[in-house]
C-alpha cells in the first residue's frame, strides 16, 4: 500500500500531446512546423532556422490510432474503478481534434465511448458490485446546463434554469439538481451519451454559437460498497471537451462573440493555474476564479489522476495559436 502511494505521486497529471493529421487539400505539400521527435519530444519549427522542443509524458503523432490514444486511458479507469477521482481533458484550439480524441466518430470511436465499455468490463471482471451513474453538463459563458434535460427546439423558447454549484464543508462540491441517470450497461450509458450529444449542439445552435465556444463535461459516478480496499466508496470520472483555446485577435470577435471568447479564455487559464499550482505543490490552488474549476474542484488534485490531452495542428498557418497550446502544455506538466 505504501508503496502504491509512493508510486502514485508521481504520474498523478500526466500530460500527452496529440498532432492532427493534414486534411486532404489541406497546405498540400507545404513546410509543415510541427514534427513529432520521438514518443515524448515535439519539435516546433519557429523559422527556418530557429526550432523549440517541448517535452510530454506521451506524444501522439497525425498517424496515431484511438486505439493507442485509449491506451493511456485505460489505467486511469482502473484507478477508477479502485476509488480514485479522475479527471480526462481535451485541450486545444477548435479544429485540432478534441472531439474526435473524446467522442469519436463511429468508425473510430472515442475516449469516452471505449472508457464507457472498460468501465463495464472491468466491473463484471471483478469481485464486487458496482453502481454507475452518468450526467453530463456544459459550461456556457459561465452558465452550468444540464445536458440530460431537453433543450428548446425554437429559439425563442426559455432555456432550462442554469445549474448551481454548492460546496460542503469537507471540501467536496455539489452540483445542483444535476440530473443522474444510473446505467447498468454499457448500451445504456452510450445511449444517454448520445442524447446528451445531440442535447449539446441543439443547445448552441439555439444560442447562435457553435459548441467550440462551451466546455462538456460527462461525469461517470462509480459507487462500490463493502469494498474496504477501495480509496473511497464513491467516486466520479470526468471527460472534459474543453471549448478551443484559440485568442480573440485571430478571430476578429466582436459582441456575444467576444464575449463567449473571454469566458473560455478565462476558464482555460484558471484550469491551468489550477493544475500548476497542484503540480508545484503550491499551499494555495486558485479554484475560485472559475465554474470550470469550482464543478472539477473534488476531482483535481490530492490523490486524484489527471490525463491532460493537449491538442495541435500541423498546419503552419495554425503556428502562433500551436506555440501557445504547447506553453499551456508546458506551464501544467
Ligand atoms: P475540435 O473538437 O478540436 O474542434 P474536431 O474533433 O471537430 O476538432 O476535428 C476537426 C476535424 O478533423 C474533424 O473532421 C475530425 O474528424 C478531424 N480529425 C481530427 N483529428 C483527427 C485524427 N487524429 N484523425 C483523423 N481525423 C481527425
Ligand atoms: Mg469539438
Amino acid at each position: 500500500q505504501v508503496l502504491n502511494e509512493f508510486l502514485n505521486l508521481k504520474g498523478n497529471i500526466r500530460v500527452l500531446c496529440r498532432i492532427r493529421p493534414i486534411a486532404i487539400g489541406e497546405n498540400f505539400g507545404r513546410f509543415r512546423p510541427v514534427v513529432a521527435l520521438d514518443s515524448s519530444n515535439v519539435l516546433l519549427r519557429l523559422t527556418d532556422s530557429k526550432n523549440k522542443s517541448y517535452s510530454f509524458d506521451n506524444v501522439f503523432r497525425p498517424g496515431s490510432s484511438q486505439d493507442e490514444v485509449f491506451s493511456e486511458v485505460e489505467p486511469v479507469i482502473k484507478s477508477a474503478l479502485d476509488g480514485y477521482n479522475a479527471c480526462i481533458f481535451a485541450y486545444g484550439q477548435t479544429g485540432t481534434g478534441k472531439t474526435f480524441t473524446m467522442e469519436g466518430t463511429p468508425e473510430f470511436p472515442g475516449v469516452v465511448p471505449r472508457a464507457i465499455e472498460a468501465l463495464f468490463r472491468q466491473a463484471v471482471d471483478s469481485n464486487h458490485v458496482f453502481l454507475f451513474s452518468f450526467s453530463m453538463l456544459e459550461i456556457y459563458m459561465g452558465n452550468l446546463r444540464d445536458l440530460l434535460i431537453p433543450q428548446p427546439t425554437k429559439a425563442m423558447d426559455p432555456l432550462p434554469p442554469c445549474l448551481s454549484i454548492q460546496s460542503d464543508p469537507n471540501g467536496g462540491i455539489e452540483i445542483e439538481n444535476l440530473v443522474a441517470i444510473q446505467v447498468s450497461d454499457f448500451n445504456q450509458a452510450l445511449k444517454l451519451y448520445k442524447l446528451g450529444c445531440r442535447f449539446r449542439s441543439t443547445a448552441s445552435t439555439n444560442c447562435n454559437s457553435t459548441s467550440s465556444r462551451s466546455h462538456c463535461l460527462i461525469r461517470i459516478s462509480i459507487t462500490c460498497s463493502g469494498a474496504p480496499e477501495r480509496r473511497r466508496e464513491t467516486n466520479k470520472v470526468w471527460f472534459v471537451d474543453l471549448g478551443g483555446s484559440e485568442r480573440l485577435l485571430k478571430t476578429k470577435a466582436w459582441g456575444r462573440r467576444l464575449e463567449e471568447g473571454k469566458a473560455i479564455n478565462l476558464s482555460l487559464s484558471s484550469l491551468g493555474d489550477v493544475i500548476s499550482a497542484l503540480q508545484n505543490r503550491k499551499s494555495h490552488v486558485p479554484y475560485r476564479n472559475s465554474k470550470l474549476t469550482q464543478v472539477l474542484k473534488d476531482s483535481l488534485g490530492q490523490d486524484s489522476k489527471t490525463l491532460m490531452l493537449v491538442h495541435i495542428s500541423p498546419n503552419e498557418e495554425d503556428l502562433c495559436e500551436t506555440v501557445c497550446s504547447l506553453n499551456f502544455a508546458t506551464r501544467v506538466r
